[in-house]
């Protein structure tokens, strides 16, 4: 119950991360709003996002981050 929780967290954190510059830029989209915007350019680095490519590029270098830590350094 507890990683469910976790897990809709980091899905709403990755909408809102830039995945160029890997901060929240007060332009990301954020609460309900949010589920309509499919474009949104970050006030930080000026990047162009789609709002599902962003979050699948935050998502997955979550998952390798997560991968990476959980391989034991030679
Ligand atoms: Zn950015």
């Amino acid at each position: 119950r507890q990683c469910v929780v976790f897990e809709e967290i980091n899905e709403a954190f990755s909408t809102q991360t830039c995945s160029c510059c890997g901060v929240i830029p007060a332009s990301s989209p954020k609460g309900r709003a949010s589920l309509r915007i499919r474009e949104w350019i970050c006030s930080n680095c000026g990047a162009v996002h789609d709002r599902d490519t962003n979050a699948a590029k935050n998502i997955l270098a979550a998952g390798l981050r997560r991968l990476a830590e959980g391989i034991p350094a030679l």
